[in-house]
């Protein structure tokens, strides 16, 4: 199988998911998960018209976004676990958005980081108009999901679900970030999975209600992406089922 033709078992996946569910399709995006995998196989992917990919290790990343420079609308997310010193690495990088935001202290250095890449007009406040009005000046705000350990496994990094308002808090303190969901990595048992997913989905739910617009729930991988969207979700992040089994 190409890499083409799983991108597209992929795609027919997620929409008998959503028909399953009654939901559309076009509600829910599609990351392609191109860690360890070499940059050719991203050309492959975005020769069949895939524009979204998701890497885990900053230097891996900057190492392909220098190797693709010449394919200009290419989009990455970061979905690996961010330390604070990867952080300015990261940013140069050009990054759509960064997915696992863990902690308060992670989204002050992301904030201030995003920041000193422009300068900030002296006396404004910090807070969510501030980033309305930084995004209207034409500055930069960087999109950012919290990532949630709703599993509360200890091998895995993330907010515990009682730790989220104020990982969020923190997040939407940033004028240079724009809090934009939740994002997750369930447990492997089955039916672990299946909390987890329901447990980020009530987050979502309830969020979302409160902000008014529209924001990101983003789990199920290769192997779950059915369940995530029957649970809810708006992103799902497929590395395998796209590009084979990692090395
Ligand atoms: C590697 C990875 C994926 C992709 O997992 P597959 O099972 O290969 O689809 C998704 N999300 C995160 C956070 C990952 O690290």
């Amino acid at each position: 199988m190409t890499v083409a033709e799983n991108l597209a078992a992929v795609r027919a996946r997620i929409v008998a998911a959503c028909e399953a569910c009654g939901r559309d399709p076009s509600s829910v995006a599609l990351v392609a998960v191109s860690k360890f995998h070499e940059a050719a196989a991203i050309r492959e992917a975005y020769a069949a018209g895939q524009r979204l990919f998701g890497e885990s290790y900053v230097q891996e990343l900057a190492a392909k976004r220098k190797e693709l420079a010449d394919l200009p609308d290419l989009q990455f997310h970061f979905i690996g676990h961010l330390q604070s010193n990867k952080v300015k690495a990261l940013l140069a990088t050009e990054i759509a958005c960064v997915e696992t935001v863990h902690s308060p202290a992670l989204a002050r250095e992301l904030g201030k980081r995003v920041e000193s890449a422009s300068a900030r007009p002296p006396g404004t406040a910090a807070g969510g108009e501030e980033t309305a009005r930084r995004h209207a000046a034409g500055l930069p705000v960087l999109p950012v999901l919290a990532e949630i350990n709703v599993g509360r496994e200890a091998n895995k990094h993330g907010a515990l679900p009682e730790e989220a308002d104020a990982l969020i808090a923190a997040i939407e303190a940033e004028p240079a970030l724009r809090f934009q969901g939740w994002m997750t990595i369930p447990p492997d048992d089955e039916i672990a999975t299946k909390a987890a997913f329901e447990a980020l989905a009530a987050l979502h739910a309830a969020g979302t209600q409160k902000r008014g617009r529209p924001l990101t729930l983003s789990m199920g991988m290769s192997g779950d992406l059915e369940l995530a969207i029957a649970c809810g979700a708006t992103l799902v992040r497929v590395g395998t089922a796209i590009f084979g089994a990692r090395t």
